[in-house]
Parts: C-alpha cells; structure tokens; sequence
C-alpha cells in the first residue's frame, strides 16, 4: 500500500487542497543531480558548494573549476529553480587555509559568511563563476549565504552579488536565532530566507551539532524551533517574500506538513526523502496542516509535538 502511495506520488508538491509547497534536493554536487530529477525534485533548494573546495587544503579552485561545476547543476533543471548556497568554511566544514585554528568554540567563531567577509576574493570568485556559469540558461538561479547574524551581514552579502553582476535572487540562510528574531529587518537587504534548521538548532539549544550525547536538544520537533520557524515564516509573509526549510527538519514527513502549516513556502530535502514528503502533504489541507503545527507549538517537549501533530492529522 505504501509502495502504491509512492508510486502515484508525481508532480509538484501541494497540500490535498492544492496549496503549492515545492519540493527541491540538497545537493552536494553535480553527482547528486541524477538521484534529485529521478525523484522528481523541482529544483534545487541547497546546493552546498563546499565540496568544489576539498581537493585542495591550501587554496580556493580556480573560476573555470567552479564554472564547469556550477553549470553542470543549472543545467540539470532547465526553467527550475536553483538554490545556491556560498560557502560553508568552518565549525563542522572546516578549510585549512580558511579557517582560523586557534579558536576556542569553532561554532561560535569565523565560519559562514563571516569567513567570506574575512576572504572577500573567494565570495568574489564565487559569485563571477556562479554569474558566468548562468550565463544563457533559463534557469531561475538564487544565492544564498550561510550564517547571517543580522541586516548588517544581509547587506554586506547583497552588495557583493551585485559588485559581481549576479543576475539571481540573493538569499539569506536562518540559522542564528538572531536572524529570526529579526527577519524583517534582515529582509530589507535579501529577496528570500531558508531556514538551516541543523543549524537553527545547534545555536538555539546551545546544544553542539556534533556532540552525539546532546542530541535530545537537535530535535527538530522541540516547539521553540518551530517558534523561530514561525517567526521567520512570519516576517517573510508580511515582506510578500519566500521562506523556505532546507534543515533536516524537512525531510520527516508529517514534520514537513507541520512547517507548511506554520507558513514555510518550499521544502528542500535528500533526494530519497522527496516522495515520502510529497505523499504525506498530499493527504492533508492546508488547514490541517495549520492545525497541526498550532498543536506542536503549544506542546512542551519534542516527542509530546510530534504525537500533537500526529494527532490532529490522523484525525484523533
Ligand atoms: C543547516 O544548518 O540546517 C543547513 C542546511 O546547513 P548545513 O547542514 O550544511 O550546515
Ligand atoms: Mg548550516
């Protein structure tokens, strides 16, 4: 029966009302693509680039390098939409010749955005191989910076995009609890928000990504992450902009209906996960699903959210 569910599970995602909620791949690289179109992303919501710079621990690869990699994605979803991430240096991704080693709490430190501001060439690089790599394609392309604290870091990002000529939507990734504090005001300065609820999560439970022994805090379900969802969805609404998850939180099924309900406009997963999110929004209203993220904000605790959301969508 679940096989039977998959299997007619085509097509854009939209709630059984038909409330649109696209469904986009994290992707690596370009060897990830092949696995995102089989299972019918409609583009990509996150593609980490980070991979292009572990060849070499001692420099960033040349502009050609990073061009031939970047259209090789663009190219794989004509007329959709790509999701470009800039790069991720530091705390869990580190770069020897980027990241700073004497830093006490790496997390907290020079990573993200702030190791591009501290490197403006390598952003610069970045953003021409990513302008030129667009160049003639109908793709609808979009950047978007990891790590953004405040308006100040939105708009130092936006001005280098448009320093570099980029002719793409620039983005900022919600992943410091300050950010959703204050979205609106980050929203000035960038078109679009994805939230990094890997992130969101380490920095809102003071609780280490890497640290197996605090996962009970990196639970995508604890209600005040799904507090700073609504925020985030909240301001972005109010701006008539888009805000989309492209944390882990969006690859669990009824957690997927949960943040479509709480205003979140699109959805980037693992390939593998796309069907099983596509058949599960497709079962649900729009307001069911607005019931049931009400159901999870209101419980205290991450388990007693999910079987509140559980709840209200199988109907109890
Ligand atoms: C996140 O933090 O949720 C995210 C999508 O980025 P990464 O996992 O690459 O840090
Ligand atoms: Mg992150």
């Amino acid at each position: 029966e679940r096989k039977a569910a998959l299997a007619a599970s085509t097509g854009p995602g939209a709630t059984s009302d038909g409330h649109k909620v696209p469904l986009l791949a994290n992707v690596g690289g370009p060897s990830d693509v092949p696995a995102a179109v089989e299972a019918g992303a409609e583009g990509v919501g996150l593609f980490r680039t980070e991979f292009l710079f572990l060849d070499d621990s001692q420099k960033a690869p040349s502009e050609e390098k990073q061009v031939e990699a970047y259209r090789q994605v663009l190219e794989a979803f004509p007329e959709g939409r790509v999701v470009v991430r800039v790069l991720d240096a530091g705390a869990d991704k580190p770069l020897d010749f980027l990241t700073p080693a004497d830093e006490p709490n790496p997390a907290l430190g020079v990573r993200g955005l702030r190791t591009l501001l501290d490197h403006p060439e390598v952003l610069r690089t970045q953003l021409t191989a990513l302008a030129k790599a667009a160049e003639g394609l109908p793709v609808y392309l979009e950047v978007m910076a990891p790590m953004v604290a405040d308006r100040l870091d939105a708009k130092a990002f936006a001005d280098a995009c448009r320093a570099a000529g980029l002719q793409a939507k620039f983005g900022a990734m919600v992943e410091i609890p300050s950010a959703a504090l204050r979205a609106r005001s980050i929203l000035q300065e960038v078109e679009f928000l994805s939230l990094g609820t890997n992130d969101l999560a380490q920095y809102t439970f003071a609780a280490d990504r890497q640290v197996g022994a605090v996962s009970r805090l990196q639970d995508p379900w604890q209600p005040a992450l799904l507090d700073l969802v609504s925020l985030s969805a909240e301001a972005a609404r109010a701006e008539g902009k888009s805000c989309g998850v492209c944390g882990e939180a969006a690859s669990d099924p009824v957690l997927a209906c949960v943040l479509t309900g709480l205003g979140v406009t699109s959805l980037s997963m693992g390939a593998a996960s796309i069907p099983y999110v596509r058949a599960t929004l497709a079962k649900y209203t729009l307001a069911q699903c607005e019931r049931a993220a009400a159901a999870a904000r209101a419980a205290d605790s991450a388990d007693e959210a999910r079987a509140a959301a559980q709840a209200v969508l199988s109907g109890e």
